[in-house]
């Protein structure tokens, strides 16, 4: 793939480039997907407003950047050691996925404004029946390190369902949700890496999965975590 800049038409590229199957997972890093977005900001846009500023000061950032976190963000979850916020697509994640590697000096990426949407339209735009998965490396809860998640799809139902399948003893599942678009993201994000790689996609082949399911962000669940996380 080419350095991507605004405007730029991920379909056909990704068409031009692999010879898509019906059935392929298409995993694109949401790098690009903000790049031909135009998501990329300077930090210079940023005028950091005092509560920026303050946030910054505690965690030694820079305030411009902290002005950028909280404008993408619809709730503040946590300011320190880091900020841990809600994104306005749902998404839960560090700085709200804002990226300064694989951009440019004194270039921010903002992640895509709606990963689900832009998601769709790649998919309609494929000469293939695909499934397009949109990944962003991040970290997890109480865990180190940081790993391939999903934040936007289209095509693909993201959790598998395991409810009243038995196990090898013949108990019935009650609970299990297997977030396979995670699952996914994950491999794809391990074949990209993370540097200068340049391979910001990653096609699956030969995986079974349903087209239409429930999604993995939980915004019901807000407040628990807000009271968690507060308290
Ligand atoms: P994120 O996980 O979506 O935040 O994206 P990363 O910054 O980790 O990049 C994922 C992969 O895409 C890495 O292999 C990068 O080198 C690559 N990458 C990022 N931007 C571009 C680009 O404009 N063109 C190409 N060819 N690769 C890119
Ligand atoms: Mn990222
Ligand atoms: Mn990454």
């Amino acid at each position: 793939m080419p350095v991507i800049y605004e405007g730029d038409d991920l379909a056909s590229l990704i068409d031009s480039l692999f010879e898509l199957q019906d059935g392929d997972v298409i995993c694109i890093a949401s790098t690009i997907v903000a790049k031909a977005g135009g998501r990329t900001r300077f930090l210079d846009d940023y005028s950091p407003s005092p509560s920026a500023e303050c946030i910054a000061a505690a965690i030694g950032k820079d305030p411009r950047f902290v002005q950028a976190v909280l404008d993408e963000s619809e709730e503040i979850l946590l300011e320190k050691p880091f900020i841990l916020s809600v994104t306005r697509f749902g998404h839960i994640g560090v700085n709200a996925g804002i990226d300064q590697s694989n951009v440019g000096k004194g270039k921010i990426l903002l992640l895509p404004e709606n990963p689900a949407a832009s998601a769709h339209k790649i998919r309609a735009k494929l000469s293939k029946d695909c499934a397009v998965i949109i990944t962003d490396t991040c970290g997890r809860p109480f865990r180190c390190g940081v790993t391939g998640v999903a934040i936007g799809w289209s095509g693909i139902a993201a959790l598998r369902d395991w409810r009243g399948e038995q196990d090898i003893h013949g108990r019935k599942l009650e609970i299990t949700l297997e977030a396979i678009a995670d699952e996914i993201a994950g491999m794809a994000n391990l074949l990209m890496g993370e540097a200068g790689d340049g391979t910001p996609v990653a096609v699956i082949r030969g995986l079974q999965y349903a087209r239409t399911g429930p999604g993995i962000f939980m915004p019901e669940n807000k407040d628990i975590i807000r009271f968690r996380l507060k308290s």
